[in-house]
């Protein structure tokens, strides 16, 4: 055996890769359908009927394993007729060269290629999949065994979808309507949850509730698996429609989602401490409580959210208390400022970390739902004071943010014309929801 070359033909492959992501972009641009893949032309790809990794597999004689617990690559190679030496040595290299390939690891997926009709199963070409986004190839068939690490095609494609809230219904439930993938459309809620979060209440949308989104989705050999960006978004709650475009100037100083008027749309509170939850229980001066029994206001806001589920941080602020007690169960306090205080309390968990004169920072995990204290079931009681008294948030009305520097107006309302344009076309299509007569909202 002579030497092993490692990553040969790497960089090569990245460059098509990216090509092809490029091209991708380009072509599904001003793309009007939702979920609609971009089109590829019979002519414009060699189409091998049985092709993977790079081979015509109906050349081969095809193994397809997974590795075991306690495998080694002896496990893998010793059956299809490769001597120690080689296995050792494939292995050395697989580990330095720049492919880093240290261990091969349980439930991992690998494909052996042998010559066909071939009794002895020696091994051709090994095929270790590592992850969904790459594969690295190991070839037998030359005097050294060359490996390669090659990138699965990924692209990014901008994607729109709308749509209208119906009674009884929410953004999970309409946007669920537009996509195949659960996990798709739950990134696109908690995306557009994401830029919205400090000027929309999600607990409080209303039917006829609309919006046009645009967004950056990636896909792994065609397969979407994740929103990469929300480009620009229009989203109208009771009757206020709202723009927000993804924006960072060219010098790199801002970077964030603004409005049409260049103000960011962050505010200085979450909507909510939980995501993908529901309220249980509203602010309420005048509440039966039902573990209690009797007639007491509810200074919170209830958010019914399986056990286990994230608490965050409605603001940046410091813990002024992480405790017990018989009440309030496991609780939270953060200081704000001089004006605002959040607690949130009947935790199963406080975060590792969160104790007393820690400093926070909005949406960061202060703690876990539980139903500790006085609960009948798992929920987070959000309390917020202002000024020493407790009020309800969802009511209250918190100052815009400042506009962005004069010096980068001109720039970011330049970038968002186009975009603002894209937008307005499309909410003239969008219809508006009329309920029916006889529809309870
Ligand atoms: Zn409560």
């Amino acid at each position: 055996m002579g030497k092993i070359v490692g990553r040969r033909g790497f960089s090569k492959i990245r460059l098509i890769v990216q090509v092809v992501s490029l091209l991708l972009i380009i072509t599904s641009c001003g793309e009007t359908k939702t979920v609609e893949k971009p089109e590829l032309k019979p002519d414009t790809i060699a189409v091998v009927e049985n092709e993977r990794f790079g081979f015509d597999l109906d050349e081969y004689d095809v193994y397809l394993d997974t590795v075991r617990n306690g495998w080694t690559w002896g496990n893998i190679l010793l059956p299809y007729k490769v001597d120690q030496y080689t296995i050792n040595t494939t292995a050395l290299a697989a580990k330095d060269s720049t492919i880093g390939l240290k261990y091969i690891l349980a439930g991992k997926p690998f494909t052996i290629l042998t010559k066909k009709g071939d009794t002895s199963r020696a091994v051709q070409h090994m095929i270790y999949e590592p992850d969904v986004f790459s594969y690295i190839t190991f070839d037998f068939t030359q005097d050294s065994v060359e490996i390669e690490k090659k990138e699965r095609p990924t692209s990014i494609d901008r994607k729109m979808v709308s749509g209208v809230i119906h009674p009884n219904s929410n953004l999970s439930v309409e946007l669920g309507k537009s996509f195949d993938s659960y996990m798709m459309s739950a990134a696109v809620v908690d995306a557009i949850e994401g830029v919205y979060a400090w000027s929309v209440d999600f607990f409080k949308l209303q039917a006829g509730d609309r919006f046009v989104v645009y967004y950056d989705e990636k896909s792994v050999e065609g397969k979407p698996y994740a929103v990469e960006q929300i480009s620009h978004a229009w989203f109208e709650h009771r009757d206020d429609g709202m723009f927000a475009f993804h924006f960072t100037d060219s010098a790199g100083e801002v970077s964030g989602f603004y409005d049409h008027k260049g103000r960011e749309m962050k505010r200085p509170f979450l909507m909510s401490p939980v995501k993908f939850a529901r309220i249980s229980s509203s602010f309420n001066m005048n509440r039966f409580h039902p573990i209690y029994k009797t007639r007491k206001p509810h200074l919170g806001t209830d958010y019914a959210a399986p056990t286990g589920t994230p608490i965050l941080a409605t603001a940046d602020g410091t813990v002024s208390r992480a405790s017990r007690s018989r009440g309030n169960g496991i609780y939270v306090k953060l200081k704000h400022n001089k004006v605002y205080d959040t607690q949130y309390l009947h935790m199963s968990k406080i975060a590792d970390g969160i104790r007393p004169g820690v400093r926070v920072k909005q949406g960061q995990v202060i703690g876990y739902v539980g139903s500790t204290g006085a609960a009948t079931g798992p929920h987070v009681c959000y309390r917020f004071w202002k000024n020493g008294r407790q009020i309800n948030h969802r009511s209250e009305k918190f100052p815009k943010s400042e506009p962005m520097k004069e010096e980068v107006l001109p720039e970011y309302m330049k970038y968002i014309e186009p975009l603002k344009k894209q937008l307005d076309d499309e909410i003239k299509t969008l219809k508006d929801y009329t309920p029916d007569e006889n529809e309870n909202s």
